[in-house]
């Protein structure tokens, strides 16, 4: 995995709109392989993959880059803006809630 790995594969789940914008600090991204949560903390982003736990001192993950890119370009999100809201609804409502 290089530099230009990450880029094209971050294009690709941009391009697929599979980066879902919960707020302007916290998105879903749906990988290849799971759902990933992408937070910022303070000033940088984290993500909760293999990458960004273990590597992102080194350069962010694939995730973190389609985040960045979907940020940059709003229009992307419109296709998924519905399926954000129900998400949010489900994480917030009494029935969604698993623990305080
Ligand atoms: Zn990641």
């Amino acid at each position: 995995m290089n530099r230009k790995y990450i880029s094209e594969k971050a294009d690709r789940l941009h391009k697929n709109c599979r980066v879902i914008l919960l707020s302007n600090v916290k998105a879903l991204v749906i990988g290849d392989h799971d759902t990933y949560d992408v937070i910022k903390l303070s000033y940088r982003w984290s993500c909760n993959c293999q990458w960004g736990r273990f590597k992102s001192h080194w350069t962010d993950c694939s995730h973190v880059v389609a985040v960045r890119k979907a940020l940059q370009d709003p229009a992307s999100q419109a296709p998924v803006a519905r399926l954000a809201e129900i998400i949010h609804d489900a994480l917030h409502s009494p029935n969604g809630r698993r623990s305080a």
